[in-house]
């Protein structure tokens, strides 16, 4: 049976880009089809339809026509604008940066159980990165007052340790749902739980060694109890996890660089890595760098 010609999706915009006189194709991303392509003919000509709707990291509804090579935009109704991704520089580079994990890892037109469970972690990511360091709305049932009290907005909030936790729990979830996330729990040579200890982690290995197999593998490199414990808290909770953690830098640093390695490997079996990788590095700020 042929697919059908017309579907309806949530999707997220990954990327997009011009072409010709007033068209656009987008990245998207849906929890039905994976990652899909789509020209937004005509979007932007002030007078379009769909001008607005089809924004960068935005979560919209669209109708799409299956097309030859790329699909087409019928029709989208923005949901969730996710607004302050694109206002904050901040912000932007990390949504930037979950759209760019996500477009790398996710496969065109894929159907199956992963591309929802990915879909959840990219609109998750998003809204926590949008909302981060705004203070919470008022509850529906509060007294009405005169002048509700603006939200307030903490500029700096961006640019803190909460925002790099945030951006490993993304990498944690991603891999995840693609089954790739690395073992946490058991050593990965020998199978025995991990105790407080000189555990190491190997990205070649997959995940945490256990002192006596660490001392045979030249590419583990020590890591620590609360380490590993704030790595499964980020790879399992929900995303505001990472407000509620306080690592000292060291174990920041042994994170980001054990994951960094982790996602370099899953990404080398098919991808450009280190064009993929420096390009990510380089969205980053400095600090996220080795010394
Ligand atoms: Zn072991």
């Amino acid at each position: 049976m042929p697919p059908e010609r017309i579907y309806r999706t949530h999707a997220v915009v990954l990327r997009r880009h011009n072409i010709g006189e007033a068209d656009r194709v987008l990245t998207l991303f849906t929890p039905t089809h994976g990652k899909v392509r789509a020209v937004a003919k005509g979007v932007r000509r002030l007078k379009s339809r769909l001008a607005g709707h089809v924004e960068l990291f935005s979560r919209v509804d669209v109708l799409l026509a299956h097309g030859r090579s790329l699909d087409i935009v019928t029709q989208a109704e923005v949901r969730d604008p996710f607004l302050s991704l694109r206002d904050d520089l901040w912000k932007a580079a990390y949504a930037s940066y979950v759209a760019e994990l996500v477009d790398r890892f996710a496969e065109e037109r894929h159907e199956g159980p992963e591309s929802r469970v990915l879909f959840d972690v990219l609109v998750g990511a998003l809204g926590f990165f949008d909302r981060l360091g705004m203070s919470p709305p008022p509850a529906a049932d509060a007294p009405v007052v005169a002048v509700a009290p603006p939200a307030v907005a903490d500029p700096a909030a961006a640019a803190g340790p909460v925002a790099r936790l945030a951006a490993r729990a993304v990498e944690l979830k991603v891999l995840g749902a693609l089954g790739y996330a690395p073992e946490l729990h058991a050593c990965v040579r020998c199978a025995v739980r991990l105790q407080p200890g000189e555990n190491a982690i190997s990205a070649g290995a997959g995940g945490v060694l256990c002192p006596g197999c660490a001392r045979g593998d030249g590419s583990a490199r020590p890591i620590s109890v609360n380490a590993i414990k704030a790595m499964r808290l980020l790879r399992t909770e929900p995303f505001g996890v990472a407000g509620r953690l306080d690592l000292p830098e060291r174990d920041m640093r042994d994170i980001e660089h054990a994951l960094r390695a982790h996602l370099a490997v899953t990404l080398e079996r098919s991808l450009r890595t280190t064009d993929v990788l420096d390009r990510l590095r380089a969205m980053l700020p400095r600090d996220h760098d080795d010394p």
